[in-house]
C-alpha cells in the first residue's frame, strides 16, 4: 500500500511538471490572418516559431495608418499631409471601418493626422473600440504631443500600446525653424515621456532628418529619454503634397542627400532603439487610410473608393502596396504593450 501511494505520487508529479512545461512553451495563439485554401503564392515571415502568413494573390492589411484628420496646429515645413479640408467621419463610420479592416486581417492600427489629438474624444473612443471590442493586437498613435493631457491618458491610456511623438531636435531653436511648434515643444515632449511611463504606454520617438538637424548629435538626449523605439525618417518629398511652389508646403528646401542621411545614422545607429528609414523604403510601404476612409496611393493623385462603400478587399485591389518594403523596414515588431496583450511573449 505504502509503495502504491509513493508510486502514484511520483506519477502525479511527473504529469504536473510535464503539463506546466507544456504551457510555458506553448506558442501564443495569434488571431487568424488568412488561411488560404491552397499552398500556392504563400510566403511566411517567421519569428520565434511563429509565422506571419502572406498571400501574394490577396492583400492582407496587417497594419494600417488611419489619418483621421488633416488639421494640425503645427506648421512643419516638410509636412506632406497638409490640411486640404477639415473633414472627419462620424464615429460610427470609423468604427465600422475598423471592424471591416479587422475582418480582413488587420492586426495593428495606427492613428495619425494631421494632429489626431485635435479630435481627442473621437480618438479615445475609437482606440477603446479597437482594443476592447475588436481586440486588436496593437493600437498606436502618432502625435506632435502638444495636445496630449494627463486626463486623456487616465481615461484612454489603457487602450493605447504605443505613443509615437515627433521630435526633430533637442535644440528648441531648430524645432522652431522647422515649424515644430513655437518654442515649447521640448518641454511638452519630455513631460509626455513621463506621462506615458506613468500610464504604461510605450514611448516612441519619430525624427525627420532634414537639412537643419542632420549634423546634430542627439546621443545624450536619446540615452536620457530611453524610448522603446526611435524612428528616423529621411525627409520625404511627395511631389503633389509638398514638392513644389504650388503645394501648401515646399519641402525641397529641407531635403538632404542619402550621404547626409547616412552621416546622421552612423552617428546614432548604436542605440538599440534606433530604426532608420530612408526614402527608398518609406515611399510606398505604408498602408494609408485617409480621413474619408479611402486608401491613398502615395505618389499618385488617385485614391481608392471608401472601404465602407466597396469593402476592404475591393479597395485594396487599387492600392500599390509594397509588402516587401513593409517587412524590410521591420513593420512587424514588438507592437503591443506587454501588460495589455495576451500576446506579450511575441518578440517581433
Ligand atoms: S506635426 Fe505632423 S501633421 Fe502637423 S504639420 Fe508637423 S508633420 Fe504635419
Amino acid at each position: 500500500m505504502y509503495y502504491s501511494v509513493v508510486f502514484l505520487g511520483i506519477l502525479a508529479i511527473i504529469f504536473c511538471v510535464h503539463h506546466l512545461r507544456d504551457h510555458s512553451h506553448r506558442p501564443v495563439t495569434r488571431p487568424n490572418v488568412v488561411h488560404p485554401k491552397d499552398d500556392q503564392n504563400i510566403s511566411y515571415q517567421s519569428s520565434n516559431d511563429q509565422s506571419i502568413l502572406v498571400q501574394s494573390s490577396k492583400k492582407i492589411p496587417l497594419s494600417v495608418n488611419y489619418h483621421l484628420t488633416r488639421e494640425c496646429n503645427y506648421k512643419c515645413g516638410f509636412c506632406f499631409h497638409t490640411a486640404t479640408d477639415s473633414h472627419i467621419e462620424p464615429i460610427e463610420n470609423a468604427q465600422k471601418a475598423m471592424s471591416l479592416l479587422k475582418d480582413a486581417g488587420m492586426r495593428k492600427i495606427n492613428f495619425a493626422g494631421g494632429e489626431p489629438f485635435l479630435k481627442a474624444k473621437f480618438l479615445g473612443q475609437l482606440a477603446k473600440y479597437c482594443k476592447e471590442t475588436l481586440h486588436l493586437e496593437s493600437v498606436s498613435i502618432v502625435t506632435n504631443g502638444s495636445k496630449v493631457t494627463d486626463k486623456w491618458l487616465s481615461e484612454y491610456g489603457k487602450y493605447i500600446d504605443i505613443m509615437a511623438v515627433s521630435c526633430d531636435s533637442f535644440d528648441e531653436k531648430t524645432n522652431v525653424k522647422i515649424g515644430r511648434g513655437t518654442g515649447k515643444h521640448l518641454e511638452k515632449f519630455k513631460e509626455l515621456a513621463q506621462m506615458c511611463e506613468t500610464h504604461n504606454v510605450m514611448f516612441k520617438v519619430n525624427t525627420v532628418v532634414n537639412i537643419y538637424n542632420y549634423e546634430e548629435d542627439m546621443n545624450a538626449a536619446i540615452t536620457e529619454i530611453n524610448p522603446k523605439r526611435w524612428k528616423c525618417f529621411q525627409v520625404l518629398i511627395v511631389p503633389e503634397e509638398n514638392g513644389s511652389d504650388k503645394t501648401l508646403r515646399d519641402a525641397r528646401k529641407f531635403q538632404i542627400t542619402d550621404e547626409q542621411f547616412k552621416l546622421f545614422c552612423d552617428k546614432h545607429r548604436h542605440h538599440k532603439c534606433f530604426v532608420p528609414e530612408g526614402n527608398d523604403v518609406m515611399a510606398s510601404s505604408y498602408l494609408l487610410l485617409d480621413e474619408y476612409l479611402c486608401f491613398l496611393n502615395k505618389g499618385v493623385k488617385e485614391k481608392t473608393k471608401s472601404i465602407l462603400e466597396v469593402g476592404v478587399e475591393e479597395a485594396l485591389k487599387d492600392v500599390y502596396w509594397d509588402e516587401e518594403g513593409f517587412m524590410e523596414r521591420g513593420g512587424v515588431y514588438e507592437w503591443s504593450e506587454p501588460s495589455k496583450s495576451a500576446q506579450h511573449k511575441l518578440d517581433w
